[in-house]
């Protein structure tokens, strides 16, 4: 799609810049996004995408502004407070860059709508603070072939990946809704700054990723931890037995994710060990001494005493399987990770001694 002049002003310094260009520019232009909530992830994202000159801009939220919004959602301000969020977002993106089109849905994304929502777009990006949404999202990509940006923050750190069924999708790295779950951000504190890091990571990578330029995100986990600059970044791998990306899926069609209160410990077996090992990250809880005489290959040793410490250590792209030698400090373990809000955490039900 060539760009008209008003539209080559508009963009004068991508047009300019090496590696970007003309090429990359009318690859935005017929390109399409939905930007699912327009929070604290979604209002900085969808501000440098219409900026950046994505084509065709979706926008789906159902909520209105509230005070407790301002300290990090930017395209709002006091003003705003009561007002639908969708209809103030459309009305600055529009002032915002002319030259390009909006879709307005002033409605919740359900089960009822995923699917169709999202199979008119090419990519699809994730702003949902929420669990059952982000499984919805991941499930009606996979459904619709749809690659998708998914962020969570929490706090002064957050994730952010590329999830395209070809590589690894969301159920992947999590097979379903945690009992240690990372609350919302309406109930969890989080530095205003947090979403808005991440919402532009989102931004960033649409862009590259619409626009064909550089290295994508793509079956990678980055997490970043804004008060200590530890950046980590993970490598997908696709689960064969995954819910819905695998060859024979369990779920077919679209449902409302379940949320699991049973806040009972999760076990992995002596079986899981021996026959789906590499499902899971290997925690070993004893001491250097005793994982010095030996252990599960592969596992990693964080003692108990250092556990609450070292969470950031913690891999995040598997589930984590505790392991100690009788099966108690793993247990201890357990609890002060689900206390920090670590998700996707088991204990081996057996001891190391008898394995
Ligand atoms: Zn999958």
């Amino acid at each position: 799609m060539t760009l008209n002049n008003a539209e080559k002003d508009y963009y004068a310094r991508h047009l300019s810049l090496d590696g970007f260009g003309e090429a990359a520019q009318e690859s935005l232009k017929s390109s399409s996004v939905l930007i699912i909530g327009l929070g604290g992830l979604g209002t900085p994202a969808a501000q440098y995408i219409a900026r950046a000159g994505v084509g065709r801009i979706g926008l789906i939220d159902f909520d209105v502004v509230d005070a407790s919004n301002l300290q990090r959602q930017i395209l709002y301000n006091m003003s705003d407070v009561g007002y639908e969020k969708a209809e103030i977002a459309l009305k600055v993106l529009r002032k915002i860059n002319p030259h390009i089109l909006f879709d307005l849905y002033k409605e919740k994304f359900s089960v009822e709508n995923a699917q169709s929502l999202v199979k008119n777009y090419d990519l699809i990006i994730d702003g949902s603070d929420n669990f059952q949404t982000r499984y919805l999202i991941n499930d009606a990509c996979v459904i619709e072939s749809k690659p998708f940006l998914s962020s969570a923050v929490e706090g002064f750190e957050g994730i952010v990946g590329l999830f395209d069924k070809k590589i690894a999708c969301y159920r992947c790295l999590y097979p379903q809704v945690d009992s240690s779950q990372i609350p919302s951000c309406s109930d969890a504190g989080v530095l205003g700054v947090t979403p808005g890091f991440f919402g532009l990571i989102q931004a960033t990578e649409a862009v590259k990723f619409l626009g064909n330029i550089g290295e994508c995100l793509s079956g990678k986990v980055l997490k970043v931890n804004l008060l200590n600059w530890q950046i980590r970044k993970y490598t997908l791998t696709k689960d064969k037995s995954c819910p819905i990306c695998s060859e024979n899926p369990k779920i077919k069609h679209l449902e409302e994710e379940k949320i699991m209160c049973d806040t009972g410990v999760k076990t992995v077996s002596k079986e899981d060990l021996e026959n789906r090992k590499d499902v899971f990250y290997w925690i070993d809880v004893r001491s250097v001494d005793e994982f010095a005489a030996g252990h599960i290959a592969g596992a990693l040793n964080i003692p108990l005493d250092e556990i609450a410490s070292r969470k950031h250590d913690l891999p995040v792209d598997k589930p984590l399987a505790l392991y100690c030698l009788k099966g108690k400090r793993c247990r201890v373990a357990y609890d002060i990770l689900s206390q920090e809000n670590i998700p996707n955490i088991h204990v081996l039900d057996v001891g190391y001694e008898s394995l």
